[in-house]
């Protein structure tokens, strides 16, 4: 049974200080499941553009990512743009191009409907309740969303919100939802608006999970150089639930070595331009980085 992602699929186009790139494979989606394929076999529900490349569908389907749910629309696939500044802590989005994204209606395909794991990953919450309303009984659902919906769709994100069992949020993300600057107390909002699971992403600064039986903090895993940080976020929501679903277990110890995972996934990602660092990896080599940073937190 797959874990099931809806979510974007995205030509990205980077600035850093070091290097810009234009029109490279991105999108939640696309990076929740190039990390959760590791660990579960993952459907893919989204929509792009009549000029998304052939290459990609072949290289997303080459891993196994199950595309039934993919929907080619006439039109331009979506577009982001970002700058980061030279700490990697501040990114500017430059440009949001919704383009076929726009009219996305998710249509889950009737064999995924009874999925157990789901990822609504960062989407309008229109979007994402419309495909919660498709999956049947899940056994674990979890969001991601941004400031943009915050800001203009707080009502239908909150309502959303109330439907699933866990979210995760950055630090800008949960004091904006909140209005506590306190992290601690934020998230501790958040578990009163409905998830019972908060999973705060603090950047190089690691991530942090509570609910009413875990509170886990867990540094990043310290990478020498930085190339790309976009898709961080989604790639340790992908290595986090990928392997919750693979345990099929919702044990605190399971919780806790799946956030390891998420850490471990999110620092391939950063190794490089869009999913390329991520991509390519085996599980042996995702292993061992989990057990490096197992050394690097034990006392
Ligand atoms: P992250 O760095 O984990 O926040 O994810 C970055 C990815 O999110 C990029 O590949 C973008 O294409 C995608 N993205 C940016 N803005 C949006 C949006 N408004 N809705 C959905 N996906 C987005």
């Amino acid at each position: 049974m797959s874990l099931l992602v809806i979510g974007t699929l995205a030509y990205d186009s980077i600035e850093t200080v070091h290097e810009s790139r234009r029109d490279v494979l991105g999108g939640s989606a696309t990076y929740f499941a190039s990390a959760a394929r590791y660990f579960h076999p993952v459907s893919l529900v989204g929509v792009v553009g009549d000029d998304f490349k052939r290459e990609h569908i072949d290289m997303l389907k080459n891993r196994g990512i199950d595309l039934a749910g993919l929907e080619v629309a006439a039109g331009k696939t979506f577009r982001w743009s970002g700058r980061y500044a030279a700490d990697w802590n501040t990114r500017t989005t430059l440009d949001t191009q919704l383009n076929v994204f726009e009219r996305f209606d998710p249509k889950i395909p009737v064999a995924q409907r009874n999925s157990r794991y789901l990822f609504l990953a960062n989407a309008a919450p229109g979007i994402q309740a419309k495909a919660l309303d498709q999956v049947s009984h899940p056994a674990f659902t979890m969001l991601d969303t941004m400031n943009l919906w915050i800001d203009i769709a707080k009502d239908e994100l909150l309502h959303v919100l109330r439907r699933v069992d866990a979210v995760v949020l950055n630090d800008e993300e949960v004091r904006m939802l909140t209005g506590e600057r306190n992290l601690l107390r934020a998230a501790g909002a958040v578990l009163g608006l409905g998830p019972r699971y908060v999973i705060l992403k603090k950047g190089e600064h690691g991530a942090f999970l509570l609910s009413s039986n875990a509170h886990f903090s867990l540094p990043a895993y310290p990478v020498e150089e930085v190339v790309d940080p976009t898709g961080a976020g989604d790639s340790f929501a992908g290595g986090f639930m990928g392997y919750v679903a693979e345990q099929n277990s919702f044990d605190p110890k399971v919780m806790r070595r799946a956030m390891l995972y998420g850490t471990v996934t999110a620092s391939f990602c950063v190794e490089g331009f869009g999913v390329e660092a991520l991509d390519g990896r085996s599980r042996e080599e995702i292993d061992r980085r989990f057990d490096e940073l197992m050394t690097i937190v034990s006392v």
